[in-house]
């Protein structure tokens, strides 16, 4: 924290809105998963719609959880949800403890 005023107070909104547009991504691909399988489940061929809807959500997952992944912390420059092989979605920074409405506070 002894770095804050290292980076501008425009710097940390635009890295912390990227954070928290990333995670609102993979927020939203995990809550399709139940309504695209709705929709699979009523067309005529619930069996095959299913198996491609499934494939379908699985990419865009691996997307969203691989870009969550490797979004940097403004502060430090660390990747914020990881340390090492860790993944860690929570809302502070693995590595400084940057939370990710810091700059909603001011
Ligand atoms: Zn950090």
């Amino acid at each position: 924290m002894d770095n804050l005023e290292a980076i501008s107070p425009g710097e940390l909104k635009s890295g912390l809105q990227k954070i928290r547009r990333r995670r609102w991504f993979f927020w939203i691909i995990i809550m399709a998963y139940l309504p695209a399988m709705m929709v699979a489940l009523r067309s005529s061929q619930p069996t095959q719609a299913i198996g491609i809807v499934f494939v379908v959500w699985i990419f865009f997952l691996i997307v969203a959880v691989t870009m969550m992944a490797l979004v940097r912390c403004p502060e430090c420059g660390n990747c914020f949800h990881m340390n090492g092989f860790l993944f860690r979605p929570v809302r502070k920074c693995f590595h400084c403890k940057l939370h990710l409405t810091t700059d909603k506070k001011n």
